[in-house]
C-alpha cells in the first residue's frame, strides 16, 4: 500500500499547468476582447464623423437647394421678371447666394448663355452649354436637383467647384435654360480638416454615385475628380445605404475599417476610414505590457510551480523511507513484528471476505541460544540475517509476507495458499537454510537448522487471528519434540 512518492509532484505539476492555462486563457480572452472593443471603438468614431460630415453638408445642400428653387419660381412669374435687373436680383436671389463658399447663382438661357448674373445687374459674359450641368438639365427633364462633378470655374479663375443646378422649363415642358449655383469644394475641404480622422493613416472622402471624387481628406490635388467607379470598396459603397467592412487598399496595401453612409436625398457617399495598425495601435501597446508581464509571472509561477514539486517530492521520498523504516526490521530487512500486525490483520479479513485459505509459518531456529553462546553474539546477528535471506528468497507471490516475530523466530503470511502449497514453501525454506550450511557446533546436524510449524485455515466469521498464530506455534513445537529441523503441520485446521 506503499503511495508512490510521485503522485502529489505530479497532482502539483497537474495544477500548475491548469492554472496556467486558465490563466493564459483568461488573458487571452481580455485580450482578444479588448481588440474586439478597439474594432468597434473604431467603427462608432467613424460613423459619428460621417454623420456630422454628412449633417452638415445636408443640412448646406437644404439651404442651397431652398435658394435654387426660389430663383426656380420667380423666374416663372411674370411681375418678378418685370422688375429693374437690380430689384429682381434681390428678388431672385436670396441671401444664400452671397454665402462663404458659393459662387455666383447664374440663370442661363436655352443656348447656355448667361441671362441673369447673381454677381452683377449687367450679367458677365459666358456660355456653358459644354457644362455637365447645362447638358443633363437639357436633356433630361426630370434631373431634379442636378449635382455635378467637380470642374474648373471658368468664372473664378479655375477654382474647383460643384454645381448644383435645376432645369428652367416653358409652360409646354420644353427646354428653357438652367438655374445653377456653384458651390466652392473648398467647403469640402475645410469641412474635412475640422474633422479629425481616426490615426495617421485614416482617410475620408466624399463621392458622387457615379464614382467621381469630391473630396479627399488627406487631401491631394490629384484626386479631386478621379473616378474610382472601379475601385472594389466603391462597389461596396454602393451595396448597402450604409455600413462597415474591412478591406485592403490596393494602393498602399494597409488594411482599413471602412464606414460609409449614402446620402438619402443627394446623390453623394461619405466614407470614412481608419487603418488597422492605427486602430489597434494602443491595444497593441497595451497586449504587450499585458504579454509581458503574463510571461514573467507565468515564467515564476512555473519556476515556484516545479520548486515547489521537487520539495514535495523529497518530502514524500523521505517520509515513505521513515514508514519504510518503521516497518521493518533493522537486522533482517524483514517486516518488523508491528507491520506483522497490520498485515495479518488485513489478509486475515480478506481471507474472510474471500472465503479463501490463510496459511502461516512458524521459522524457529534451532539450539540457537547454543550458537550465540559458541560464536558470540555478533555471529549469531549473522546467522539470524542469513536465514531471513533463505526465508525471504524462498516467497515468490507479491502478496506472500516474511516478517521477523522476534528473536531468531519468523512468521510467513501466505494468503489464499492450501496446506500443500505451505508445506512445499516451508520444506523449501527449511532446506534452503540447511544447504546454507553455516557451522553449528552445538547443533546434532552440525551447521544452523530451523524448525517450521504451519498452518492452513479458511476463517469463519467467529474465528480469531491468535487462534492461529496459537495452532502454528504448536505445530512449531511439534516439529522441535520430533527431532527439529523439520515441517511439521497444524492438526487442528
Ligand atoms: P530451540 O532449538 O528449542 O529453539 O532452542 P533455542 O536455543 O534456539 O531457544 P531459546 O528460546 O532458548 O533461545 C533463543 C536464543 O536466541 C536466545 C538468544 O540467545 C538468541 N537470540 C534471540 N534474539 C537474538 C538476536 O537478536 N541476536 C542474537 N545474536 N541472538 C538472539
Ligand atoms: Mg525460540
Ligand atoms: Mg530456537
Amino acid at each position: 500500500m506503499r503511495r508512490r512518492p510521485s503522485a502529489p509532484s505530479l497532482i502539483v505539476a497537474v495544477c500548475g499547468a491548469l492554472i496556467a492555462i486558465v490563466m493564459v486563457s483568461l488573458c487571452a480572452v481580455t485580450l482578444y476582447q479588448g481588440r474586439k472593443d478597439a474594432l468597434n471603438h473604431a467603427r462608432d468614431t467613424l460613423r459619428d464623423i460621417a454623420l456630422i460630415a454628412q449633417r452638415d453638408i445636408e443640412r448646406n445642400f437644404e439651404l442651397y437647394e431652398l435658394s435654387l428653387q426660389a430663383a426656380v419660381d420667380g423666374l416663372q412669374q411674370p411681375d418678378v421678371m418685370a422688375l429693374p435687373p437690380r430689384l429682381r436680383r434681390e428678388v431672385l436671389f436670396d441671401r444664400a447666394a452671397s454665402a462663404k463658399y458659393l459662387g455666383s447663382m447664374l440663370v442661363l438661357d436655352a443656348a447656355g448663355n448667361i441671362v441673369i448674373d447673381s454677381a452683377s445687374d449687367t450679367p458677365r459674359q459666358g456660355n456653358f452649354a459644354d457644362r455637365q450641368y447645362f447638358i443633363v438639365q437639357r436633356d433630361n427633364p426630370n434631373a431634379g436637383l442636378y449635382v455635378s462633378d467637380p470642374y474648373a470655374s471658368r468664372l473664378r479663375s479655375g477654382s474647383p467647384s460643384i454645381a448644383l443646378s435645376r432645369r428652367l422649363s416653358h409652360p409646354d415642358g420644353s427646354f428653357a435654360g438652367v438655374v445653377v449655383m456653384a458651390v466652392n469644394i473648398e467647403y469640402f475641404h475645410d469641412l474635412f480638416a475640422g474633422l479629425s480622422l481616426v490615426g495617421p493613416h485614416g482617410s475620408m472622402s466624399l463621392i458622387g454615385k457615379n464614382g467621381v471624387m469630391i473630396m479627399r481628406q488627406p487631401y491631394g490635388v490629384q484626386v479631386v475628380g478621379r473616378n474610382i467607379k472601379g475601385a472594389s470598396t466603391f462597389q461596396r459603397f454602393m451595396s448597402a445605404p450604409s455600413g462597415s467592412f474591412s478591406e485592403t487598399a490596393s494602393l498602399d496595401g494597409t488594411r482599413r475599417l471602412y464606414w460609409f453612409a449614402n446620402f438619402p436625398r443627394v446623390p453623394l457617399i461619405i466614407m470614412v476610414a481608419a487603418a488597422e495598425q492605427d486602430i489597434y495601435a494602443a491595444w497593441r501597446r497595451r497586449a504587450l505590457t499585458i504579454g509581458s508581464l503574463m510571461l514573467a509571472f507565468g515564467s515564476a509561477f512555473v519556476a515556484l510551480s516545479v520548486l515547489l514539486g521537487a520539495q514535495l517530492r523529497r518530502r514524500m521520498r523521505a517520509e515513505s523511507e521513515l514508514q519504510l523504516l518503521a516497518r521493518t526490521d533493522g537486522l533482517t530487512g524483514l517486516n518488523n513484528r508491528r507491520s506483522l500486525g497490520e498485515i495479518l490483520d488485513r489478509e486475515w479479513r480478506r481471507a474472510k471476505r474471500t472465503r479463501s485459505v490463510l496459511s502461516l509459518l512458524f521459522v524457529d531456529i534451532d539450539w540457537f541460544k547454543a550458537y550465540n553462546d559458541a560464536y558470540g553474539h555478533q555471529t549469531g546477528d549473522d546467522a539470524l540475517a542469513a536465514v531471513a535471506r533463505c526465508i525471504a528468497e524462498n516467497i515468490r507471490r507479491p502478496a506472500d509476507t516474511a516478517a521477523r516475530y522476534g528473536g531468531e523466530e519468523f512468521v510467513v503470511v501466505l494468503p489464499n495458499t492450501p496446506e500443500s502449497g505451505a508445506s512445499e514453501i516451508a520444506e523449501r525454506i527449511r532446506r534452503a537454510i540447511f544447504e546454507r550450511g553455516i557451522e553449528h557446533a552445538g547443533s546434532e546436524y552440525g551447521r544452523v537448522t530451523a524448525s517450521i510449524g504451519t498452518v492452513s485455515w479458511e476463517p469463519r466469521t467467529d474465528d480469531d487471528v491468535t487462534a492461529v498464530i496459537k495452532a502454528a506455534d504448536e505445530a512449531l513445537y511439534n516439529a522441535k519434540a520430533t527431532g527439529r529441523n523439520r515441517v511439521a503441520r497444524s492438526q487442528i485446521a
